[in-house]
């Protein structure tokens, strides 16, 4: 009786620990859910010859240099909506000859309309459900007021900044640019934007009073990191260099600091918009970044 009570205990032993262990499969499967299907397509949104690159340095790091830099925007697909990432250089620009400011310091061209290139991907401007601009610069707000329905996600500082009487008459603006946004929505810092930790709007002051970067975990690529103007190019990023025209050094320094320790803990691959190399390195819509 003995033997057989010994018996019946190590075998009720064996199936518990066996249900332990499909019970654990079962509890790993419903802490990591599959990541949701968001894309991430790449624009070409003009080009910026940068004819005095020392401006992107506080010192005489780039004295005498010259630099031919892109200006990407982005479209994040995701399943509950899509995010418009910045707009690119005026469409006035488009089927003209480059210009260059009067000052000399930038070259600028724009080879097609945002309308056309949404189009590739199957997108009418309606379509975009929201829009937020690493920040307001006019190589950043060229074609918004085209998304007078979506929804401006920005920060409080940003929005001050450009309904107030500092930007006007600045030449990084071009506020006629984007007064056609109405439906705004302000933010505090971070922003989950469709609320499952996919795509992040992270607020990294400095470069503008509301400079913010874009994070989206992307189901192949992985974490990634949309710079915004943290930094212009890779030498930029090497140095930690802020460009003469920021807004706040202060706040600059401390933002690249935020910047570095997020992607470091994320291990995040990082595009730097103005950057041709990064911009190479993306596929170019109608192909998507998954
Ligand atoms: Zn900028």
């Amino acid at each position: 009786m003995k033997k057989i009570i010994t018996f019946v205990a190590i075998a009720l032993a064996i199936i518990s620990c066996k249900e332990a262990t499909v019970n654990k499969q079962a509890q790993e499967e419903v802490k990591t859910p599959a990541k949701p299907a968001v894309a991430l397509y790449t624009f070409d949104g003009g080009s910026v010859g940068a004819n005095n690159l020392n401006l992107f340095a506080q010192g005489d790091t780039y004295k005498g240099e010259s630099k031919e830099l892109i200006d990407a925007f982005y479209v994040i697909k995701h399943p509950k909506g899509v995010l418009l990432w910045d707009t690119g250089l005026p469409e006035g620009l488009v089927g003209q000859d480059p210009y260059t400011t009067p000052d000399g310091a930038f070259t600028i061209s724009r080879k097609d309309s945002i309308v056309n290139q949404l189009a590739t991907i199957g997108l009418k401007k309606e379509a975009i459900d929201y829009i937020a601009f690493s920040h307001i610069h006019f190589d950043h707000t060229g074609a918004a007021n085209h998304f007078a329905t979506s929804k401006w996600l920005v920060q409080t500082p940003e929005y001050a900044f450009a309904t107030g009487e500092d930007i006007k008459g600045n030449g990084f603006y071009a506020p006629d640019s984007f007064n056609a946004l109405t439906n705004v929505m302000q933010l505090s810092g971070d922003h989950d934007v469709f609320g499952d930790g996919s795509v992040i709007i992270k607020s990294m002051p400095g470069h503008t009073p509301g400079h913010q970067v874009l994070y989206i975990d992307l189901p192949e690529n992985g974490p990634t990191l949309l710079s915004g103007d943290m930094y212009h190019f890779q030498e930029n990023r090497d140095g930690k260099v802020v460009p003469v025209f920021n807004h706040d050094l202060e706040q600059s320094k401390t933002a690249i600091a935020n910047f570095e320790a997020f992607a470091k803990a994320k291990n995040a691959t990082v595009y730097i918009q103005h950057e041709p190399a990064d911009f190479a390195k993306m596929p170019v819509a109608p192909k998507a970044l998954n």
